[in-house]
């Protein structure tokens, strides 16, 4: 038995190159579950595997893909019958396991999550790894106290994966959200999701020689990272809260100041999608079920299949991917 997938693998002269192949089964990694994947989709993290880069995939041949949906095969695990939907996303799948890119999976059954009846593996997919990731930052605000009374949500990276969803779940929740982009020409997109107001990335890009600007958020979700998470910061107000999830522009804020911390009580929330624990993830995506609306979300989707990704990783490495792009793997 052979399975489709998409093989990344290293020549001699070190150049990593990727193409569609059958693979054995008997190439698949341990794991007590088989999982026939139906979609997967495309993140940064996919991008960088995909292209040989960021040092995360640690042994080739390798099959990249940190997240995919489908259909129990086979299972050892007792949480699993054969024809159960499940999901899967981070663990370290597609980096340092075999991952999505594939019609065969095999993993730990403490990986995966039900699928939620609400939701396709197309529409799972839609979410992903992305999606997952801003549902824990709503999460996480509200648990810092965010409730729609308190004032406007900013997002930035607002027109990648997370920061789409992020908008999504925060305006169907009943927030005011500001919704920042460097590509002004998907300001009808963002508005379509539920931005009130569209923020040119110009505006916050520039460090701020002010310890402290005017407070104009309640809280935000930032994908961005660098100096624009410490505008961000200078601007939530008295006791507001700030997730940061992601690093689009920079993992470093040349500009940092704790002034936003000691003197208005500002709290910054980290966020991690990978190491999450089950039950945590069991709870975010019962709330996407609710909180995320699917004709939105049908919205995001933009559909690919396996041969495309090549060509794909090097448009999300340089931002330039919208909203949620689905792999059809099969
Ligand atoms: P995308 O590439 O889909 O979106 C990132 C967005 O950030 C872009 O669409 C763009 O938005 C904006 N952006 C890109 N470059 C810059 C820049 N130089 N300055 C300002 N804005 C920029 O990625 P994802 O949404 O999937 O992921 C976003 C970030 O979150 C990444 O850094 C990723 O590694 C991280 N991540 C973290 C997770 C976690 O568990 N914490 C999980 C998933 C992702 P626009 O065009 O609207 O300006």
């Amino acid at each position: 038995m052979t399975f489709r997938a998409l093989l990344v693998e290293k020549g001699a002269d070190g150049a990593v190159s990727a193409s569609v192949q059958d693979v054995p089964d008997d190439r698949l990694p341990d794991g007590d579950v088989t999982v026939a994947v139906e979609h997967s989709t495309l993140n940064y993290k996919d991008g960088l595997c995909i292209a040989g880069k960021g040092g995360l995939v640690r042994s080739y041949p390798h099959v990249p893909g940190i997240d995919f949906a489908g259909t129990v095969e086979a299972s050892a695990d007792p949480r699993y019958r054969p024809g159960d939907k499940v999901i899967l996303t981070g663990w370290r799948v597609g980096e340092m396991w075999w991952g999505g890119y594939a019609t065969r999976a095999k993993v730990k059954g403490d990986w995966l999550v039900p699928l939620p009846e609400a939701l396709t593996t197309r529409q799972a997919m839609a979410v992903g790894t992305a999606g997952l990731t801003a549902m824990l930052a709503v999460m996480a605000l509200e648990k810092a106290g965010l409730s729609p009374p308190k004032g406007e949500v900013l997002v930035t990276g607002a027109a990648g994966g997370v920061g789409s969803v992020a908008v999504a779940i925060l305006a169907r929740l009943g927030y005011r959200v500001a919704a920042v982009t460097g590509r002004t020409e998907t300001a009808d997109y963002l508005r379509g999701l539920g931005a009130e107001t569209v923020i040119d990335r110009a505006e916050l890009a520039e460090p701020s020689a002010k310890p402290l600007e005017s407070e104009r958020w309640a809280a935000a979700v930032d994908a961005v990272g660098g100096d624009m998470l410490m505008r961000v910061l200078k601007q939530v107000k008295y006791d507001g809260a700030v997730a940061a999830i992601g690093l689009a522009a920079s993992a470093a804020i040349p500009s940092f100041t704790v002034i936003p911390f000691i003197l208005r009580g500002v709290s910054l929330l980290g966020i991690d999608s990978v190491m999450r624990p089950r039950d945590e993830r069991l709870d975010a995506w019962c709330r996407i079920g609710t909180d995320l609306p699917l004709d939105k979300l049908d919205h995001m989707i933009a559909e690919y299949g396996l041969s495309d990704l090549p060509a794909l990783a090097p448009a999300i490495l340089d931002g330039k991917v919208r909203g949620r792009p689905v792999i059809d793997v099969q």
